[in-house]
């Protein structure tokens, strides 16, 4: 057997957030992280200041006493102090540990334990939620308050600025850092049983971190001011904190502020080029542009939206509106989380590409596999599906940013094939290799052995002008096994019917997709992410709990 030959390139350069720390003072110090402090007072840092700060972070965690591989936890919206957590963490060699400040209390509970976080950081607008939880959090030595605001009954409570003042300025001699080591850790919301813990390396987020930059992914650049409204809680803020300081691009976040008024006031002030949110928030943000004219959001010429699948409608209206680009992008925790990219083409060998129904077609995809993510898809007899636009099957994804196991559940493999995340979304996939997914396997309704994709109803019924949010969802029925059940909730004082949605729907599905019940809500809920919460709704439908519901005559 031939010996293998190495090549001679600096193989050993670690993919570590050192990188991307260092980054913050070599690409752009002059770029600025601006907070949403208060609904119309806006803080700003340096790049060159955060990482002076981030410095003094990594003293301060020393004296906790916090050591290679300890679980930190942050408990914070996005802002500049989380932000400085993202780095002075990961770089000492611990994990930075978001946890998702919307969760259930039990939910919280067991979080905190399963990871033995050892050091809290919680902001001081959200010490009322965690002092609640303290008694039970025991592997937490100290909580260290962020802000001015009280610290209530959380025991050892430390305060941030006094930390950092104490240590004082200097640099940090900083570990070195092997890129398999974890640096992050966002358990998922828990779809079934308890939630679990999708555990980054530096590897893992120096390669997603770099891939925010494809130009057929989010394109993230330079010249970006980006806006990460996704929550810094939620897999990394899909990787904008990280890419913005690698890619040397201005950052704002806005805190707790969140509704479509501070929102747009922040977008108006400062200009942003690139937001992301999940779909419900770009339709807040728009209905409320269309009440208040004077609301401008042409900055956001690159827009990312996900989480769910982002209504056309909702895409076109931003374009047709108000000149603004949304661009659809698929994943999840397990995924670091962006997988695929729905960038189309804007010129073909004719010349620029007219936006008409075939591109609205393809910008309702969920794109393309970004380089780097391997994509299959598997039927329920195991076989590989053709990529023939039409032939569907769950979604299956392997590489270097994707989730090969759960911390701590060594056990747990049915989420796994072999090196294969099995992502239980069922999708078709075109000979472009764009994805289309139709459902998650548990919300697809089967009607009479045919499934209906929940997802493409709803799509066409929020493409209604006086449908503001929709949800579908199957209903027991004795003749069709499932039939689609939509929840909706229609634009105040309009006077829509039942009929008239079908109507709407007639030409657009196929005949037995049309629904013949709906159950006219006041709102739908939410979950924690702020995606449609359908366990919700099914469970108030099996209570007989669902308001509003009425039959198609
Ligand atoms: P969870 O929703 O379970 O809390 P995630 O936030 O990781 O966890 O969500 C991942 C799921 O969200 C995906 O498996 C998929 O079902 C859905 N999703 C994400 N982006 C899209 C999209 N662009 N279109 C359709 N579904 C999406």
């Amino acid at each position: 057997m031939t010996k293998q030959l190495d090549g001679l390139m600096q193989n050993d350069f670690q993919l570590s957030v050192h990188h991307i720390r260092r980054a913050l003072r070599a690409n752009r110090p002059e770029a600025t992280v601006a907070t949403l402090v208060q609904p119309d007072v806006v803080e700003r840092t340096t790049f060159a200041q955060t990482a002076d700060r981030v410095d003094r972070l990594a003293r301060v965690l020393g004296r906790l006493g916090i050591e290679q591989g300890d679980r930190v936890g942050t408990f914070a919206w996005n802002n500049q102090r989380h932000f400085e957590l993202y780095f002075a963490i990961p770089c000492v060699g611990a994990v930075l540990h978001t946890l998702n400040i919307r969760l259930f209390e039990e939910q919280l509970t067991y979080i905190v334990g399963h990871a033995e976080d050892k050091v809290i950081f919680v902001d001081d607008s959200l010490v009322p939620a965690l002092e609640k939880l303290a008694p039970s959090l025991g592997t937490v030595r100290n909580y260290v308050v962020m802000g001015d605001g009280e610290a209530g009954s959380l025991p050892n409570a430390l305060r941030y600025e006094e930390l950092m003042e104490e240590v004082g300025e200097g640099g940090f001699d900083y570990p070195e850092i092997d890129e398999r080591q974890a640096a992050a850790l966002c358990y998922t919301s828990g779809t079934t049983g308890n939630p679990k813990g999708v555990l980054y390396s530096h590897r893992s987020i120096s390669l997603h971190s770099t891939a925010t930059m494809f130009r057929d992914g989010l394109g993230l650049s330079r010249g970006d001011k980006v806006l990460a409204v996704v929550p810094m809680f939620h897999a990394n803020a899909w990787g904008l904190p990280h890419g913005a300081a690698l890619a040397g691009a201005d950052l704002v976040l806005p805190d707790r502020h969140l509704g479509a008024a501070p929102l747009a006031g922040l977008i108006g002030s400062e200009g942003p080029t690139l937001m992301g949110c999940v779909p419900t928030i770009f339709s807040d943000l728009l209905r409320f542009a269309d009440e208040h004219p004077s609301v401008d959001l042409s900055s956001l010429t690159n827009a990312t939206c996900g989480g769910s699948a982002v209504p056309r409608q909702l895409m076109k209206e931003y374009e047709e509106r108000h000149r603004v680009n949304i661009f659809q992008a698929w994943g999840m925790t397990e995924t670091s989380p962006v997988a695929t990219f729905c960038r189309p083409l804007e010129r073909t060998a004719e010349g620029p590409r007219e936006h008409d129904d075939a591109y609205w077609d393809e910008r309702a995809k969920q794109g393309r596999p970004l380089p780097w993510v391997e994509l299959r898809l598997i039927d329920d007899d195991g076989r590989e599906v053709p990529w023939d636009g039409e032939s569907t099957g769950e979604i299956q994804v392997r590489g270097p940013w994707i989730a090969k196991r759960y911390f701590r559940e060594e056990g747990d493999t049915e989420k796994f094939d072999g090196e294969w995340l099995r992502t239980g979304d069922i999708a078709a996939v075109d000979e472009h290799a764009n994805v289309q997914i139709s459902d998650r396997a548990k919300d697809v309704i089967k009607s009479g052995g045919e499934w209906i994709s929940s997802v493409e109803l709803e799509n066409e019924l929020m493409a209604h002008p006086d449908v503001v949010e929709a949800a579908v969802i199957a209903k027991p029925d004795e003749r069709w096994a499932e039939r689609p059940l939509c929840c909706v909730v229609l634009r105040e004082s309009c006077d829509t019917s039942a009929d008239d949605l079908v109507e709407h729907l007639r030409p657009r599905v196929a005949k037995w997709w049309l629904p013949d019940e709906f159950a006219f809500v006041e709102e739908i809920p939410k979950t924690s992410v702020g995606k449609f919460d359908k366990k919700v709704l099914r469970s108030r439908l099996a209570e007989g709990a669902l308001e509003g519901r009425v039959l198609v005559s």
